[in-house]
């Protein structure tokens, strides 16, 4: 027997709706690839959002068909977010930092019919636009003062196009199961695939998102979105924002420290979200201009993915803000969400050592993501926080496969999805990373996390970065050499460096050599670029 509610369709343009309906002044902020500040509403967000609907039928645009962009954090990305999924069609958020070979690989894998970019992306358009097959026009972000002076057949200018739009428009309603938007993997092995997310997905994941447990979103936040819209819809966001109106500050172009500091201070940001990188980049201008008190920013709450926080920047976020870090795992198949770090009632009095390992976790599991750790025989291990193995997830807004079935069936027989990660799970549903499975270092039949060596080398107070990578050796198949960027104007020996870390790893765990390196290769989200490193050092003669 079917229960009796009604059965509506969870659909992206819902959120829209309720934002400009409950929370039409609550005030979106963005800084312009431009330069000046630029400010909006929800109300005014779902006009605009309309007229994006009312533009791309006019360009022809039908339900399924793919829109690109190529465009930072901004208000004008928003309106396609919400104008490009909530008419039916899917939004496929380009990552511009990809080589360009990369960039047209996917457009044209994703058969993009028009193509939206910041005009900090004109040239790279420019360039891409001969052998961008499917692309039908070009759309510069930007108002009509501001064109990019460049050679593209059905060049538009955004302001101009949505200006001569109506607002009227009735959302379609269709399966929540249709697709809304794509986004590509980064691809450091082999080309990028596309990882397609329902309304459905979104929605739940949109949700989920929002809960104390997670993310703990309500009207009353302001949130800074420092992780790009091009990647994994930074991290849902800008669904969960129109979720409950919360007030949305963009940063643009502008994500060097100086610029996050300035934006966190005068918009008064409750909560940001961002990759270590980011936050090294803020904490190196900081560190640079010793009369700034973070205090005063009021920012209360610090998310953090995509690699493993380190105590260091836990500490830092304690102790200088006075803000609480809340830690996820998740990759774009995730949505991203898979684990979040919270604490739980029984860490009430646990002393602060303990209390620190935990919340250097990755985080425990939400409702919606199933986990599972296996053996190489697919096995299941316990969850005794010792064990290890590699790490998979099942849920309703978890990848079921890529864009037109690249890299073909992924799930196994119980639905899970390989996540390419190795990770313990404790008896309180903690996840804790190991490594990517093709990170881990190989030595004589063991495994050597390289996350916790980097973890524990950058906790020593010389080191600004740290990578660890498993080079050849004859006798145990690999060993660990770490590669550190000295803070500027420190003077350390590599003799220091291993000192600190026989404190804090395991022997065998220890590396067989330090090099010193003025920078580290990142990708393109920036993280570290281990196969790039794994090249750099291969034929690294170890002592
Ligand atoms: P995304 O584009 O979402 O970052 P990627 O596939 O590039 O997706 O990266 C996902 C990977 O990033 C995960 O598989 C994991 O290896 C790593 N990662 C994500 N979050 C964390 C974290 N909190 N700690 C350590 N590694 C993480």
């Amino acid at each position: 027997m079917l229960g009796l509610m009604q059965d509506r369709p969870l659909l992206i343009s819902s959120l829209i709706e309720h934002a400009a309906t409950f929370h039409p002044g609550t005030e979106i902020v963005s800084r312009l690839p431009e330069g000046p500040l630029h400010r909006t509403n929800w109300g005014e967000l779902r006009d605009r959002s309309k007229q994006v609907a009312n533009a791309l039928t006019s360009l022809g645009i039908k339900p399924g068909e793919r829109v690109g962009t190529l465009a930072w954090n901004s208000h004008r990305h928003l309106a396609l977010y919400y104008g490009v999924a909530g008419s039916g069609a899917v939004l496929h958020t380009v990552n511009p930092r990809l080589f360009p070979e990369q960039i047209d690989y996917i457009i044209n894998h994703a058969e993009d019919q028009i193509l939206f970019f910041d005009i900090t992306f004109a040239t790279l358009v420019e360039q891409l636009a001969p052998v961008l097959k499917t692309v039908k026009a070009f759309i510069a972000m930007t108002d009509r003062a501001h064109m990019p002076d460049i050679q593209v057949p059905n060049l538009l200018c955004y302001e101009e196009l949505l200006d001569a739009q109506s607002t009227d428009y009735t959302w379609p309603e269709f399966d929540e199961r249709s697709a809304s938007s794509l986004c590509y993997t980064s691809g450091t092995t082999g080309n990028p695939k596309g990882v397609l997310y329902s309304h459905r997905s979104t929605v739940l994941h949109t949700l989920m998102e929002l809960a104390p447990d997670t993310f703990g979103i309500s009207s009353n936040e302001t949130l800074l979105l420092i992780v790009p819209m091009f990647h994994a819809n930074a991290w849902g966001m800008p669904y969960a924002a129109a979720m409950v109106g919360a007030k949305l500050v963009f940063p643009g172009p502008h994500l060097d420290g100086k610029s996050i500091y300035a934006l966190m201070r005068d918009e008064r940001v409750t909560f940001s979200q961002g990759v270590p990188t980011v936050w090294m980049m803020l904490f190196q201008y900081m560190d640079a201009s010793p009369d700034l008190d973070p205090r005063q920013l009021g920012v209360k709450r610090i998310g953090i993915g995509g690699a493993a926080v380190s105590r260091a920047m836990l500490e830092r976020f304690e102790n200088d803000f006075g803000a609480e870090v809340v830690q996820g795992w998740g990759m774009t198949e995730t949505s991203p969400i898979g684990v979040i770090s919270k604490l739980l009632l029984k860490h009430a009095n646990v002393p602060h050592e303990d209390l620190v390992k935990v919340k250097l976790k990755q985080g425990r599991g939400v409702w919606g993501v199933d986990l599972k750790i296996v053996d190489a025989q697919g096995c299941a291990l316990p969850w005794d926080g010792v064990a290890f193995g590699h790490l998979l997830v099942r849920g309703p807004w978890i990848a079921s496969g890529y864009f037109r079935d690249e890299g073909g069936a992924v799930l196994d027989a119980e639905g899970f999805f390989p996540t390419g990660d190795v990770a313990t799970i404790d008896s309180d549903g903690y996840l804790q990373l190991v490594d990517r499975a093709k990170d881990v270092i190989k030595s004589g039949g063991e495994w050597i996390s390289s996350i916790d060596v980097e973890n524990a080398a950058s906790s020593h107070p010389a080191v600004a970065e740290a990578a660890v990578i498993g080079v050849a050796h004859p006798k145990w198949q690999e060993r660990p050499l770490l590669v550190v960027v000295k803070r500027p104007g420190v003077k350390v020996e590599a003799k220091d460096i291993l000192d600190h870390l026989s404190q804090r790893v395991a022997k065998w765990w220890l590396p067989d050599d330090v090099v010193f390196v003025d920078s580290l290769p990142h990708t393109a989200t920036g993280k570290l670029l281990k196969t790039s490193l794994r090249q750099q050092f291969r034929d690294y003669q170890l002592p």
